[in-house]
């Protein structure tokens, strides 16, 4: 066989290998190589995979090798650097490189959709050039005027021997402001229809000018921010940009985008899921005259798809997008924003390949030799730790831009004052001032629904989810129980089906909270927003619109309000139930009530109008509150990072979980008992339980875990590599499903 025959293609499969074909014959129009996809025959199906290597050998015997079906892309969808971060997160994450590869595409090109972006464009018809000729369209100028557009760039691409397509909506777009209900016009009285075209290459109208509006005077801190990244832009460096909410993070990245672009390189934005908002869209749409990808979960398969070969073709010059954008393909790479750095969304926790988009963003920037630079008002213990070693250079905007003053911030004692539906005396005082002062009040409760729990006056029956270890979550407008960790649904009973009596909810959540406050303050205008309200679409926009128009005189609502519009006044923020992270038995939990605190503090006091911030607590004096309240965030981290050293965990050691499921909490433990013993221990490395999870029945299945600590990352790994193996090889009961979690976020 001549050298190179043979596929070594990356298939969506659970199995740590790839899978060898020979080339397609006859060979098609496109020829084999690394990074493209190709079409093969999979025991009776056929599978889409992925060329990782081609070589001239194979130990499949020559009657058993098949042949590849189709190679299905003119160019490769991954180029070098690409294939490379995906190998790198196949090895660092220990997972199938099939799986890695499937999840950096979108479904419908794991399924075999053509890569090359398809363009919807408009072109007259033989009656619209009657209708242009005779003047019959006339009458209507608007459409006149786009009908003879679009004839007219038909005839330059004749004249200049361009392959003959339709106008573009970008090219609409350059020429008229509005253009769509014209069109919509023409093709309605058949003189226009719509077709498409493939387009190769980035997009050839060159937009007027790059910029669509003026960068904001930079302040003192911002210039050296820009400075010092600009000043890298030809090498992997990174850099970590601390910044309170507000003191014009976003306008640094701007700023620096703008030079990348400028440069003719194009820029990747991360962001958490709650921060891809249409008003940071709006923001980079307003600043750039170029073609953006937006990248997200909200989006539909088409929508996905379309925005992935935007970018494949090298036509949208901005890629922005949560957690999987990471693997976005933008070629010509000059920078990496991840904003909101600390945000636990960047780890994909729920499917088999648990990745950090974070760190393998830092990855991907190493490898392509730019900056990186992670923004956030409340750094990760970790990432502050890489900067106090100098991994990272800290770019620092202690101040607010503007006007407007840090808020003033303190502890309400629960103990000492009056409660009633969860709101203290002096928080509803503060509240009933703010509003007097024709400030706006923002009440924070990280509990979505109207009370967390449903109890029975009489026997003390309460609402239990038949699937997990959790009660039912009262949610009184849609006059519903729900399980917020399975999804289980019930009606609101009346009578408690124990013994008859009458039910109570009890507890607060967002709903009732919004019920209290109508009832207290009912001439004022009061808003809610949480995962409840956002679930349909554009409600969401609605609520946020409304408070920073000042319609609603008091949010309420649970972490997303810490995301989107700014409210310039909201002068007061109440932060309801402080005290759930305060003693939970996962390590990260203080780190992430901190940033929950600061963040939503954040909020108060963005206008000229001085913020104030209550936090109501049973424990004021705990020294998390105190060092947030007297040294804010970086006095909070210094103790924190103090308290991790002490106890060895990150980023002081390295963690692996494997986690455990099964019908039966005895059968989740014992396939961890049996794994644990099959490990052959390092010194150094420690392998800890297994230990039922904090819920151990979640969804009608038993969860248990192990968990594997060391303090040196290639020793961890090291192990990992020969433990996996012996694993697999566990019998198993059928129902058992576990897996591996490198650099696992959550430990309860
Ligand atoms: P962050 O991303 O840190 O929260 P933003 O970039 O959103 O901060 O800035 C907060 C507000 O300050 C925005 O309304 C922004 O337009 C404004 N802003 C940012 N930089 C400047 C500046 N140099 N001069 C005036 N206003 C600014
Ligand atoms: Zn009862
Ligand atoms: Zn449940």
């Amino acid at each position: 066989m001549s050298a190179e025959q043979i596929l070594q293609v990356a298939l969506d499969a659970p199995l740590r290998r790839l899978f060898d074909y020979r080339t397609p014959e006859p060979a098609g129009r496109c020829a084999p190589q690394p990074g493209k996809r190709v079409r093969v025959p999979f025991g009776r199906r056929q599978l889409v995979g992925v060329v990782v290597a081609l070589t001239d050998h194979t130990d499949i015997p020559p009657d058993k090798l098949r042949a590849a079906l189709e190679v299905l892309d003119e160019a490769p969808v991954f180029d070098a650097r690409l294939q490379h971060l995906l190998a790198f997160a196949a090895q660092y994450y220990h997972h199938p490189i099939g799986e890695v590869v499937a999840a950096a595409l979108p479904k419908l090109a794991r399924d075999g959709a053509t890569a090359v972006e398809v363009i919807a464009c408009w072109v007259s018809t033989a009656a619209g050039r009657d209708a242009l000729a005779t003047g019959a369209v006339s009458r209507a100028p608007k459409q006149c005027e786009v009908l003879a557009f679009i004839e007219q760039q038909a005839v330059e691409r004749t004249q200049l021997g361009t392959p003959a397509r339709g106008s573009t909506a970008d090219e609409l777009g350059n020429a008229f402001p509005t253009w769509r209900e014209a069109v919509r016009a023409l093709v309605a009285r058949g003189w226009l229809t719509a077709t498409e075209y493939e387009r190769h290459g980035p997009s050839t109208t060159t937009p007027s000018a790059l910029l669509r509006g003026e960068p904001l005077h930079a302040t003192d801190e911002q210039l050296a921010a820009i400075t010092a990244i600009e000043a890298a832009l030809d090498r992997y460096a990174p850099f970590l940009l601390h910044g309170i909410t507000g003191s014009g993070k976003t306008e640094v990245y701007l700023r620096v985008i703008e030079t990348v672009l400028r440069q003719g390189r194009n820029a990747l934005v991360l962001v958490p899921e709650i921060g891809l908002t249409p008003q940071l869209v709006a923001r980079f749409t307003a600043r750039f005259h170029v073609p953006l990808a937006v990248l997200h979960s909200g989006l539909t398969d088409t929508e996905r798809l379309a925005a992935w070969r935007s970018s494949l073709a090298g036509n949208a010059r901005i890629v922005i997008g949560t957690r999987s954008a990471v693997f976005a393909p933008v070629n010509n790479l000059g920078i990496v924003i991840v904003d909101e750095e600390h945000d636990a969304s960047f780890k994909q926790q729920d499917t088999a390949f648990r990745y950090s988009a974070r760190d393998l963003a830092m990855v991907r920037a190493q490898q392509s030799g730019i900056p990186i630079v992670l923004g956030s008002a409340t750094p990760s213990i970790e990432t502050l730790h890489n900067a106090a070693l100098a991994r990272y250079t800290t770019l620092s905007l202690p101040r607010r831009t503007g006007q407007s003053m840090p808020p003033r911030a303190a502890t309400i004692d629960l103990r000492q004052h009056a409660v009633r539906q969860g709101l203290s005396t002096p928080a509803v005082e503060a509240m009933r001032r703010h509003l007097g002062a024709d400030g706006q009040v923002l009440v924070f409760i990280n509990r979505r629904g109207y009370a967390p729990s449903l109890v029975c006056t009489a026997c003390g029956w309460m609402a239990p989810c038949g699937e997990c270890d959790a009660r039912l979550t009262v949610h009184l407008g849609a006059a519903q129980l729900r399980c917020h960790h399975c999804g289980a649904q019930a009606p609101l009973p009346e009578h408690c089906p124990q013994c008859g009596y009458a039910v109570r909810p009890v507890g607060q959540g967002t709903e009732r909270v919004e019920e209290t406050l109508t009832e207290w303050f009912p001439d004022v205008p009061i808003a809610r927003l949480d995962r409840d309200i956002a679930r349909r679409r554009g409600d969401a926009e609605d609520v946020m619109t409304r408070v920073a128009s000042g319609d609603a005189r008091i949010l309420v609502g649970t972490q997303m309000v810490t995301k989107g519009h700014d409210f310039p006044n909201v002068t007061l923020v109440v932060v309801l139930n402080a005290d759930q992270g305060l003693f939970s038995t996962d390590f990260r939990a203080p780190e992430r009530l901190a940033q929950t605190i600061i963040q939503v503090a954040g909020r108060a006091g963005r206008g000229d109008k001085p913020g104030e911030v209550l936090i109501q607590s049973e424990y004021p004096e705990h020294p998390l509150l105190q060092h947030l309240l007297h040294e804010g965030y970086d006095g909070f981290a210094r103790e924190a990072l103090k308290e991790r050293e002490a106890s060895a965990w990150p980023p002081y050691s390295r963690l692996a979980a494997i986690r455990a499921s099964a019908l039966t909490l005895a059968a989740a433990v014992e396939f961890l008992r049996t794994a644990r013993g099959a490990a052959v221990v390092p010194r150094g490395l420690k392998v800890l339980g297994p230990v039922p999870a904090a819920m151990a029945k979640r969804a009608s299945r038993y969860h248990a875990q192990l968990l594997v600590e060391c303090a040196d990352r290639a020793t961890l790994h090291r192990f990992i590599d020969t433990w996996l193996p012996r694993i697999e090889s566990l019998t198993a009961p059928r129902d058992l499903r576990w897996s591996l979690d490198i650099d696992p976020l959550e430990l309860s």
